[in-house]
């Protein structure tokens, strides 16, 4: 563990960044659209939820008591709830020594100049607040609630922050804002409220958890993990590619947590460096569920995602099931070994799309044997080929890398 005096050190040497000036190229084209229902997706998740829920650190009394009066997750709900955070059940960072640093006002300054107040039904599906959730509600959260510190980079629709629970504990978090008028005039808004529906229900090591959020007229706060290390991508961009090893340690975590992911079907669908983030102690964690889907036994075919990492399946407009994650993973291990994506084609997007379909792949002589064969195997064309995320986390080009203590669970 980290020492308070490191963890300072590592947040000092956080440094604001725009993700808009790093961000690749994206494409948005929607071939055939499977509509995702609201209703039935938060009842799915409610579903899956009694099934694989850990507590939220910041429950009501009321939801507890609810809690307590269902057979199925009462007594896990109330142990686990009362226990000290363990690394598969990841709680806020509490520390009321460390330094948060310098709050530039940039909530208040930014609320006088931009967005604008909503109304209508988009104002409605943008009502979000997780004190009134349909599971597990937390208490009711307000932007008063929150000592603000240093600015941790802009967003598309807004900033985020690093800031501590006034209260005790005194839990550290990043706060990101969201204009709601932006996200109407994007059009995302079934997108913005499944990305909070989704990622507000994950409890993983290795996925960014969300706490809680709130409104007000103009903006959506989330309460999400402080990852104290930053962008992945701000990594791999300084270093031009990863280790070996360090890029096994990275595949390791992120089998991890898609294994988890997709038995919880919940597809990714936009793994790739812009959307990792890295926790205090370096370790990876899933963030960014804009392009996730909740679909139990459906098969959708939206083309979405970062055209590198856009398997032949959704190149193709066929349809496509939680193996586009397998794909990106292969792509994600590719780019750690060799620093770019392994069908990008500087030529044009057309040139990219042939050689995904194509799966003109070519592995540089550097890469060793086992890390070629974990490569080779996720980046099959037939999605049913690729290896499954069980194998991945056996293979012998992971198993060599592991460290002692770090978790297996999940291996079967
Ligand atoms: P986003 O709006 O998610 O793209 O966030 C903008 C930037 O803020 C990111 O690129 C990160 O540098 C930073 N950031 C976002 N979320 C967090 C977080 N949970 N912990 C630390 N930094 C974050």
């Amino acid at each position: 563990m980290a020492s308070v005096g490191q963890i300072t050190r590592q947040i000092s040497a956080l440094e604001i960044s725009s993700k808009q000036n790093t961000t690749r190229t994206t494409t948005t084209a929607t071939t055939t659209t499977t509509q995702h229902k609201k209703n039935a997706s938060q009842t799915n998740v409610t579903k899956l939820l009694s099934k694989y829920a850990a507590p939220n650190p910041f429950p009501t009394s009321s939801s507890l008591q609810k809690a307590a009066s269902s057979q199925s997750i009462a007594s896990k709900t109330q142990q686990e709830a009362s226990r000290p955070p363990s690394p598969t059940r990841p709680a806020p960072v509490k520390q009321h020594t460390i330094d948060i640093g310098k709050y530039d006002g940039g909530f208040e300054i930014e609320n006088e100049t931009r967005g604008a107040k909503i109304t209508g039904q988009a104002a409605e599906d943008l009502a979000l607040d997780s004190s009134v959730a349909a599971y597990l509600p937390t208490r009711e959260w307000h932007l008063t609630d929150f000592d603000i510190g240093r600015p941790l980079g802009k967003g598309k629709f807004g900033r985020v922050y690093m800031v501590r629970t006034k209260t005790e504990p005194h839990y550290i978090l990043a706060l990101k804002c969201l204009y709601k008028s932006e996200i109407v005039q994007s059009r995302v808004e079934k997108q913005i409220r499944r990305e909070i529906e989704i990622q507000q229900n994950l409890r993983h090591p290795h996925v960014l958890r969300l706490y809680g959020y709130f409104h007000d007229e103009k903006r959506i706060f989330l309460m999400l993990e402080f990852a104290g290390k930053g962008e992945l991508y701000r990594q791999l961009t300084k270093y031009g590619s990863f280790t070996e090893k360090r890029s096994s340690r990275y595949i390791d975590q992120m089998a991890d947590a898609l294994g988890y992911l997709h038995a919880k079907h919940v597809i990714h669908r936009d793994i790739k460096p812009e959307n990792l983030l890295l926790g205090i102690n370096g370790e990876l964690k899933i963030a960014d569920f804009g392009w996730s889907v909740h679909a139990p036994g459906s098969r959708r075919k939206t083309l979405c995602g970062t055209l590198d990492y856009l398997p032949p399946e959704m190149v193709e407009g066929r349809e496509h099931s939680e193996k586009v994650d397998h794909w990106a993973l292969g792509v994600l291990t590719y780019e750690f070994i060799c620093g770019a994506p392994p069908f990008e084609d500087l030529s044009g997007y057309n040139a990219t799309y042939k050689r995904i379909a194509r799966v003109d792949l070519k592995i540089p002589a550097k890469v060793s044997p086992e890390a070629r064969d974990v490569i080779t195997r996720l980046l099959q064309y037939d999605p049913e080929k690729r290896i499954p995320l069980s194998e991945v986390r056996k293979h012998p080009w992971i198993v060599k890398y592991r460290s002692k203590g770090h978790s297996t669970a999940g291996i079967s």
